[in-house]
């Protein structure tokens, strides 16, 4: 029977429950999901953080056993560490002692893969990612796009018949992740790899429509799947189009509502413990827009879908701009309404010195800024170059969303008062308490 599944079926979850225990407490962060992938199919998995999507990805790899619920590989039960999927996560888990040859030679050697057959085959993906030339280079002399293709290309070493991407350019510059996006789809589209399907999370609406066939829609407490969106558009899809900019609408308006779509949890500080989360970039100006337009509402709320266009701002950057709020404290999201906190209310309503100090007293407990705050405090004369905080923040983040992340510091930190900036000298100072 199983020579002749029904569809294609490679992987098929059925009634999946993850329970997670800490202390007294259980936590049901996926509840009953379904969700079949078939071959030739492009999934994306879209929603908050915290809905489960990585969950999910660790159980389909085999990387974890649910709780409740059946795991099938092409209708056969997944017993342990799945052979056929493999993940490219979002940071670059790449060796750092290890070249890009080395790199991709691991994981071959990790599957027991005969050593004359492992040498061709990792060049060839090398090459085929774009980095030929690149094999005895080490990860640090790599750009962060080309730190991903090596994770592209090492996941793909092992011939996976499900490729599964964990937000795999969500820490990559703009342009950087647009043409891996395209290199990706090309290999993809072209069927220069022996990759019989993939599923990825992300959390950008516009890069699920640019890439997926199928969307299918999660939220979260508890974890869940709420919709599935098809999309039938032709490769290469043209971001601008009619059709394409419907499909995003769609898909927007059953994520809106939704908290956090991007990464934007408080951030951990380089040097804790934990993936780093980055800060949204926005400008302050553009989250007092938002709070001010809120706080005129007579019930301080407003549906999420509607606020692209009463204050014309694209989409993705509207849930940007809700997540700061949220993130600050001055807002919370909920079945698809922002609801101003108290906090916002008096933001919205405070004059410019009163505003600079509340946003203060928010900002100092991102772990990112008590980090900063705290090594401007342990330098000489306040103050260190804008090159030596950045070099300290690559240590966490890919070079571009490091100088992202400097830059939000450094316009929040102003603005609160609590840093200034020297243009000329390029020197960041600890501004000193009146
Ligand atoms: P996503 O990838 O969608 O952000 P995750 O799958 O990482 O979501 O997490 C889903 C929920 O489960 C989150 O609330 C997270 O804190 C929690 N969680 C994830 N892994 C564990 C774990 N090993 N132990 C306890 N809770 C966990
Ligand atoms: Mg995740």
């Amino acid at each position: 029977m199983t020579a002749h599944h029904a569809n294609n079926a490679l992987l098929e979850l059925r009634g999946v429950q993850q329970i997670y225990t800490s202390g007294q407490r259980r936590f049901t962060a996926v509840q009953d999901v379904n969700l079949t992938v078939s071959e030739s199919e492009f999934v994306a998995l879209l929603g908050p953080s915290g809905c489960g999507k990585s969950t999910l990805l660790r159980i389909i790899t085999g990387l974890q056993k649910p709780s409740e619920g059946k795991v099938l590989y092409r209708g056969e039960p997944l017993r342990g560490v799945n052979p056929h999927a493999t993940i490219v996560f979002q940071t670059f888990a790449l060796f750092p002692w290890l070249n890009v040859f080395e790199n991709v030679d691991l994981a071959l050697k990790a599957r027991d893969i005969p050593a004359d057959v492992r040498k061709p085959r990792a060049l060839d993906l090398i090459d085929r990612v774009g980095l030929d030339g690149f094999e005895t280079a080490y990860p640090r002399e790599l750009s962060g796009g080309m730190r991903q293709k090596v994770g592209f290309a090492r996941a793909m070493a092992v011939e996976p018949e499900l490729l599964c991407l964990d937000e795999p350019f969500s820490a990559l510059d703009v342009l950087s992740a647009e043409s891996l996006r395209g290199e990706l789809l090309e290999l993809w589209t072209g069927g220069s790899i022996p990759t019989k399907a993939i599923l990825m999370v992300s959390h950008n609406i516009e890069e699920a429509v640019f890439m997926a066939n199928r969307i299918v829609v999660m939220d979260k407490e508890p974890g869940r799947i709420i919709a599935e969106v098809k999309v039938e558009l032709p490769h290469p899809r043209q971001r601008k189009s009619d059709e394409f900019q419907k499909v995003v609408d769609e898909v927007y308006s059953m994520l809106a509502g939704q908290t956090e779509i991007e990464a934007v949890e408080l951030g951990v500080a380089p040097g804790e413990q934990g993936l780093t989360r980055s800060l949204p970039k926005i400008a302050i100006s553009d989250l007092a827009g938002l709070l001010e337009h809120l706080s005129e509402l007579s019930s301080n709320r407003q549906d999420i879908y509607r606020l692209p266009d009463e204050l014309k701002v694209n989409p993705d950057h509207i849930l940007s701009l809700t997540a700061a709020a949220e993130i600050l404290g001055f807002a919370y999201v909920e079945k698809g309404d922002i609801t101003l906190t108290s906090l916002g209310e008096t933001f919205a309503e405070a004059s410019i010195l009163a505003r600079k100090e509340i946003f203060a007293t928010r900002i100092r407990r991102l772990p990112l800024m008590r980090w900063l705050t705290a090594m401007l405090a342990h330098s000489e004369k306040h103050a260190l170059d804008w090159d030596v905080i950045h070099a300290a923040l690559e240590l966490e983040f890919p070079p571009e969303e490091a100088e992202k992340q400097l830059d939000t510091l450094i316009n929040w930190g102003r603005y609160a008062e609590l840093i200034s900036y020297n243009d000329d000298k390029a020197l960041v100072y600890l501004e000193t308490p009146a």
